[in-house]
C-alpha cells in the first residue's frame, strides 16, 4: 500500500491533544468529505448519503462555495454540517500566521454569508499548521483531523482496492476522510454505498461531531 493509506498514528494524540482525531468513546464513525462543495460530486454524495440515512461533516473551501453556494445550502438543508476548510487550500507550513489566517476568515466569511451562521469546525488543507495557526484557529474553531484516510485521490488506487483498505481499516471511533471532488467521485459512487453498508452491518452508525 502506498504511502498516505493508512491510520493515523496514535502518537498523534500525544504530540497534537487540542486537535481531534478521532472520538474513541461509544460505536460511532464520523464521515467528513473535503475540498467541495462542487457539482459534478456534491450531489451524488448527498443522494448516497441520504438513500443509506447517514450525515455527514463537509470540509469546504471559501472559493468552491462562493461558486456554488446553492450546494453548500444544500449540505446544511439535508442535514449536514459543513466546517471550514480555508479560502483557497492553503498549505500552513508555507505561510505566516496573519496570511493563514486570513484565508480561514475570508473562507468563514463567505460561508457565514450563505449559511447564516459560520462553521465552528475547522480542518487544515494537508493537515499542516504551525504552532501559531493553531493557537489562533483554536479561538474560533474546533479543529478536526482524521484517523483514517481513504486514499480516494489516487488514480492508481481501484475503487475495489480503497474499499478494500477502508473496510479493513475502520475502526469505531475513526473520523474518516474522504474527498468531495470530480476526481475522486467515479471511485466513490462505487465506494461510498457498500461502505455504508458494511459499517452498519458491523453495528457502527454514522454520527456529526
Ligand atoms: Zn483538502
Amino acid at each position: 500500500l502506498s504511502f498516505y493509506l493508512h491510520r493515523t498514528p496514535i502518537v498523534a494524540d500525544l504530540f497534537f491533544p487540542k486537535l481531534l482525531w478521532r472520538k474513541p468513546d461509544g460505536d460511532k464513525i464520523y464521515l467528513t468529505f473535503d475540498d467541495g462543495p462542487d457539482p459534478k460530486s456534491t450531489p451524488i454524495i448527498l443522494s448516497i448519503l441520504r438513500e443509506s440515512n447517514v450525515k455527514a461533516i463537509f470540509f469546504c473551501l471559501g472559493e468552491n462555495a462562493a461558486k456554488y453556494p446553492d450546494l453548500l445550502k444544500r449540505i446544511i438543508e439535508e442535514g449536514h454540517l459543513v466546517g471550514n476548510h480555508s479560502q483557497s487550500h492553503v498549505s500552513g507550513w508555507r505561510q505566516d500566521t496573519d496570511a493563514y489566517m486570513k484565508s480561514v476568515r475570508q473562507c468563514q466569511e463567505i460561508m457565514g454569508a450563505i449559511a447564516g451562521s459560520s462553521p465552528t469546525l475547522f480542518r487544515p488543507p494537508y493537515g499542516r499548521m504551525k504552532p501559531g495557526q493553531i493557537k489562533s484557529t483554536l479561538n474560533d474553531y474546533e479543529i478536526v483531523m482524521w484517523s483514517l484516510m481513504s486514499g480516494d485521490f489516487d488514480p492508481r488506487l481501484s475503487a475495489e482496492k480503497c474499499l478494500h483498505f477502508v473496510k479493513e481499516k475502520t475502526r469505531r471511533g475513526d473520523i474518516v476522510l474522504f474527498h468531495d471532488q470530480a476526481s475522486t467521485i467515479r471511485k466513490l459512487e462505487k465506494v461510498l454505498p457498500q461502505y455504508l453498508e458494511y459499517c452498519r452491518t458491523g453495528g457502527l452508525e454514522f454520527s456529526l461531531i
